[in-house]
Order: structure tokens, then sequence, then C-alpha cells
């Protein structure tokens, strides 16, 4: 477990390490850039390098079977991200591990898990394999409209709770079909090399959201240090939360 500067989750929970790009949000994927400095200081979890195409040093996928065994001993219920360093419905990730990690989740149901993949396709292919416990929250990536096929298959999976997070938001998301979804986290790149958001892009993803009574969580505008944290230009804060968090 490790502390996080996410806004909103409380942990991050890493039983799988290392990937490789899929689409453009992966561009600048600070994992990646993270798993390098890891490597470099030794981290045990980082060693394993994987294709310099698609991935690089110390994001070799890699399971961690010791890992499982840590929710059990957090004594207090908390808000974990899973696999911040991965993910989890990569195909290098057997489909015994992805049910090992279900399985805990099922069994510390104190606490509550989200899991955003890339890999929706994969993800709604095996959903019939598993459980889905109801402190599951499955999310999916949608940084631009060329990807919105992923909402579909969070669709088709019986999560309690499915989110969506457009972040790097890197062009608009005119058309997108929020039934069914419980959640849009939306915000901008940061980094050296961000890209852009047109502020056109997040209030129209906020004012669909609106329309169709989705909870909208605006985590920053992005660029090189972002400050203006959950806040449009007037002040106004757009820091929702899902419904079924507020009332559990
Ligand atoms: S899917 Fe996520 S972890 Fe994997 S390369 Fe893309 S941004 Fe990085």
């Amino acid at each position: 477990m490790a502390k996080t500067t996410i806004e909103w989750t409380d942990v991050t929970w890493n039983p799988t390490t290392g990937c490789d790009r899929i689409s453009a949000g992966c561009d600048h994927c600070y994992a990646l850039t993270l798993a390098k400095r890891l490597k470099a200081m030794g981290a045990f979890k980082y060693q394993n390098d994987g294709d310099p195409r698609t991935s690089g040093p110390g994001f070799g996928i890699t399971t961690h079977p010791q890992t499982l065994l840590e929710p059990s001993t957090w004594k207090s219920p908390r808000t974990v991200f899973v696999n911040s360093m991965s993910d989890l419905f990569h195909a290098k990730v057997p489909i015994s591990f992805v049910r090992d990690v279900f399985d805990v989740i099922a069994d510390t149901p104190q606490h509550t898990y989200q899991v955003l993949t890339k890999r929706s396709l994969r993800m709604s292919k095996l959903a019939e394999k598993f459980d889905w416990p109801d402190n599951l929250w499955m999310g999916v990536s949608v940084e631009d409209s060329r990807v919105l096929p992923r909402i579909d298959h969070l669709r088709a999976v019986p999560a309690k709770v499915r989110f969506l997070s457009c972040e790097p938001l890197l062009g608009p998301l005119d058309f997108i079909n929020l039934e069914s979804i419980d959640w849009v986290i939306g915000g901008g790149e940061s980094g050296p090399n961000y890209r852009p958001m047109d502020i056109n892009w997040i209030r129209g993803l906020r004012d669909d959201c609106i329309k169709a009574g989705v909870p909208f969580f605006f985590k920053q505008w992005g660029g090189r240090t972002p400050k203006a944290f959950g806040r449009d230009l007037d002040g106004r804060a757009w820091d929702e939360m899902p419904l079924v968090k507020m009332v559990v």
C-alpha cells in the first residue's frame, strides 16, 4: 500500500506492475517514468524490463502474489486505487491472478476498490468468469472520442459502480453516452510535455454529466504544474462522488 496524491482515493495497491502503451492517453505515462526511477533505486517490484517499443525499464508486466495479503492487514476502511502502476486486464496478467485480486476484494468488504483499465474489451470478455463484489468500482479511461467504445464494454460488466476517467482529456467527447455510468472524472494532462485541454471539452463533459444526472469530479486543468484543482474558472468546485459512496 502507498499513500497517494490522487484526490479521489486514499491509497494505491499494486498487485501487478508494468504495462505497455495502448492508446494516446498513454503517451506520457507517469507510471512508466516512475518505474524506470524505481528500478534504478533497486525497488524489487520494478526489476523486470518490458518491451522497449511499448514499455520500458522496470515496466515489464509482473504479478506480485505477496501483495494479495496486504489489504487484510489494513485496520481502518480505505478507498483503494488498484494498480496505479499497471493495468489489471493487460493480456499478460493471467486470468487466475485477476481472479485472485477479485477474491481479495470480496474478502475485504470494509474497503472500497477502484479498478481502472484501458483493456476494456478483455475486461468485458472475462467478466463472467468472476464474481463482482459490491465494493469493487470498475472504470475505463476515455481520453478522446476514438476510445468511446470502452464505455460500452464497461456497461456490459456487472459492477456495482461504473466510472469513467476522462484524463488526460485530449479531445471533445461529443456523443458520449452516460447511460448506466455512476461517476465521471475529468482533467487535463500535467507535466513538461502536457497536451493542452480546451476549456470547451471539459465544460461539455460537465454539462453532459449534469444532463444525465451523473456525479462529476473535475481534477485539474492540466499544464506543466497545474494548480486549479477541481474548480472552474469562476471558482466553482466540481468534486462530486458517486451516490453509493455517500449512502454506505
Ligand atoms: S494503460 Fe495506463 S499504465 Fe499502461 S501504459 Fe497506458 S497509461 Fe501507462
